[in-house]
């Protein structure tokens, strides 16, 4: 009452006294409806300032004879009303608005309508009206775009399931405003989404994942400057700390609520938290402060509607009173609260009293009354007991569909994880592939390579296993080779064959004269001219040193000699380095032809041949010397 008489009395001064000032800022009704948008949208005011404000623009709006400016100012003070938990009053000023929304066709007028009933409805236990409005927001919802108005019809359908708890439902629709309100940009709409989720969760038995809630509304309230929304945050905090048995904690979080409540004014607020301070001392057996508190609040409950706040005041005073010892107060106290038993929708609500009654009665000794009243009673108590287990029952499913959610979510995540690493296996998988490929490649060349340059290797070592290093001439193996080709054609009788051993006469001579390196070119400048004078079929090669072994195919002796005289020609034909054109060489060559009658292998044959050269050189060198018996 007293709060009403202030607030006429301020439209009345100000309103009064501003209208003119009013009436000139405004030329059309849209200047005061967007005024009216700017005013809903603030929030840096609180509902108790922008009550003000709006009575303001409202006078002005009947001034002016603009209708529907008056309706939408007249929506907005009902809202504001509303969420200053003021029912009766919001209640009262609703019922005459759906007569005049009815010559307007806006739907957001309608919407905004429904929302404000379902939330007196709720507030007042009119649990039929509740679910009726409730259909039919659901229903209208669909038709609207405006996100921040899609927000707001959500939040009063989970606000009205909320409070009979149907907290899945709840905060389902709670998720739907959050997503319609992220589409703007109004931290305090976000928020009060936040709180309503803390409040959920603290309901179903989650008060850690309700705080987490609370501190993010409390930060984007601190973000919006919302001071209203701020105490009611911190109202909720304490709330929690209430329903988990931290009754200091409680007194502590109310106490910063009630002092935001009383910088703006706002004396539900302080109502509110003051009567849950009184809860938490009367828990902590401090009747007196219990006491206190409740009757400081009890009047302005009443006025306000908030059926749920004045029963509970009332059965908190009877039992305070009972801490106290004094029965006749607490039964006083306790009648106060029976005309609202019938209207609590929750049955467990109304078990508070019949247990404090009894606790009344036996504390009196009147144990059979006492009995009388469980016993009575006991279909209450029992509903109340199934109602909680519903509750319960509700509690573990929303926990359980989170946990599962939860469980999707980290089947989902590691679903996706397991596809990452089948790409990222299939992918290592490629690379090491195209890495053994290129090895596999590599290592097909490098064995290729080696196994080219084996071959060509092997070829060279043959080659250089057949020549002489310093000539380049057929060494030692490569003529015995050819020699043993030859035999065996001259066993069989098909060829004559006639061996030569040469040795270079006075060689060391030659070394000493001229040294080392010019005896070198002059053993290539012989191989050089067995090259040239011996025919294609005759072979030769360096048998060692300066010694020469010639095999002459199919040759007539006299032939031999001949060769002889040229190979001699030819070699000082040769300009050799290191030696004086002057230098004549000489060489002495000893013979042996295959004889099959002296039982002749390759060994005696050359041996013969030898025997010759010896012979040769012992008759003054420079000459050929055919193998005889003398030798
Ligand atoms: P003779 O007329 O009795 O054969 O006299 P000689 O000096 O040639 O004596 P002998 O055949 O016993 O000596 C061979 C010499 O040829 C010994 C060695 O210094 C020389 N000699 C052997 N191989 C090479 C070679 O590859 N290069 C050079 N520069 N000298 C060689
Ligand atoms: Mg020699
Ligand atoms: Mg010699």
């Amino acid at each position: 009452m007293r709060r009403s008489f202030y607030l006429a009395l301020a439209i009345a001064v100000f309103g009064g006294f501003e209208v003119k000032g009013q009436d000139a800022k405004y030329s059309t009704p849209d200047d005061l409806i967007s005024e009216l948008r700017a005013l809903a949208e603030d929030t840096t005011q609180t509902p108790i300032e922008k009550r003000l404000s709006v009575a303001q623009l409202k006078a002005t709006s009947i001034n002016k004879k603009w209708q529907y400016a008056e309706l939408l100012a007249s929506i907005l003070d009902v809202e504001l009303e509303v969420s200053l938990d003021n029912t009766n009053e919001a209640n009262r000023k609703l019922k005459p608005l759906y007569e005049a929304a009815k010559s307007f066709e806006d739907p957001e007028v309608h919407l905004r309508l429904d929302m404000s009933q379902i939330r007196i409805d709720a507030a007042l236990g009119n649990f039929k009206s509740v679910k009726v409005l409730r259909q039919k927001l659901l229903e209208d919802v669909i038709e609207i775009t405006k996100p921040s108005i899609k927000g707001d019809v959500f939040v009063a359908v989970a606000e009205s399931q909320y409070m009979i708890a149907e907290y899945a439902d709840a905060i389902q629709n709670y998720r739907f405003a959050y997503q319609a309100y992220a589409e703007t940009n109004n931290d305090s709409d976000k928020a009060f989404v936040k709180l309503a989720l803390g409040n959920v969760n603290t309901d179903i038995g989650n008060p850690t994942k309700a705080m987490t809630y609370f501190s993010e509304a409390l930060k984007a309230t601190n973000a919006a400057g919302d001071q209203f929304l701020k105490s009611v945050v911190l109202y909720n905090i304490g709330n929690t700390h209430f329903q988990q048995g931290e009754y200091e904690l409680t007194i502590n979080s109310l106490s910063l609520a009630k002092s935001i409540s009383k910088e703006i004014n706002d004396e539900i607020g302080i109502a509110w938290a003051v009567k849950r301070q009184a809860d938490a001392h009367k828990e902590l057996g401090q009747w007196q402060f219990a006491i206190d508190g409740y009757n400081q609040v009890v009047d302005l409950f009443a006025e306000t509607g908030s059926l749920l706040n004045q029963f509970d005041i009332h059965v908190g005073l009877a039992a305070s009173y009972l801490g106290q010892g004094k029965f006749d107060k607490a039964l006083e106290s306790l009648r106060k609260s029976e005309p609202f038993l019938d209207k609590l929708q929750e049955a467990s609500d109304r078990d508070e009293y019949f247990l404090t009654l009894a606790d009344i009665h036996a504390a009196k000794g009147e144990f059979k009354l006492a009995f009388e009243v469980i016993s009575n009673n006991y279909d209450n108590l029992k509903n109340a007991f199934y109602l909680d287990r519903q509750r319960d029952i509700e509690k573990y499913r929303i926990q359980f569909d989170s946990e599962l959610t939860d469980e999707q979510n980290q089947m989902l995540l590691s679903e996706n994880q397991l596809k990452n690493l089948e790409i990222q296996t299939k992918q290592e998988q490629t690379k090491t592939l195209l890495l053994i490929s290129i090895l596999v490649l590599m290592l097909l060349l490098v064995v290729g390579f080696l196994l080219f340059k084996q071959v060509k290797n092997r070829d060279l070592f043959k080659a250089l296993a057949l020549k002489d290093y310093l000539t380049g001439s057929p060494n030692r193996r490569a003529v015995l080779d050819s020699l043993s080709l030859k035999f065996e054609q001259a066993e069989q009788g098909s060829t004559e064959l006639i061996v030569g051993l040469i040795d270079f006469d006075n060689f060391k001579q030659l070394n000493d004269k001229y040294g080392h390196a010019a005896g070198d070119k002059a053993l290539q400048a012989f191989s050089d001219t067995c090259n040239q004078v011996l025919r294609k079929q005759d072979s030769f090669g360096r048998y060692g040193g300066e010694e020469w072994l010639i095999v002459f195919d199919d040759i007539e002796f006299g032939k031999v000699f001949d060769v002889f005289e040229r190979l001699r020609h030819f070699l000082n034909e040769h300009e050799i380095e290191g030696v004086p054109s002057t230098h004549q060489f000489t060489f002495s060559m000893g013979l042996a032809k295959y004889d099959a009658s002296l039982d002749d292998n390759m060994e005696s044959l050359i041996k013969r041949a030898d025997q010759s050269l010896y012979l040769a050189k012992s008759e003054g060198r420079d000459r050929a010397v055919e193998w005889s018996e003398q030798a």
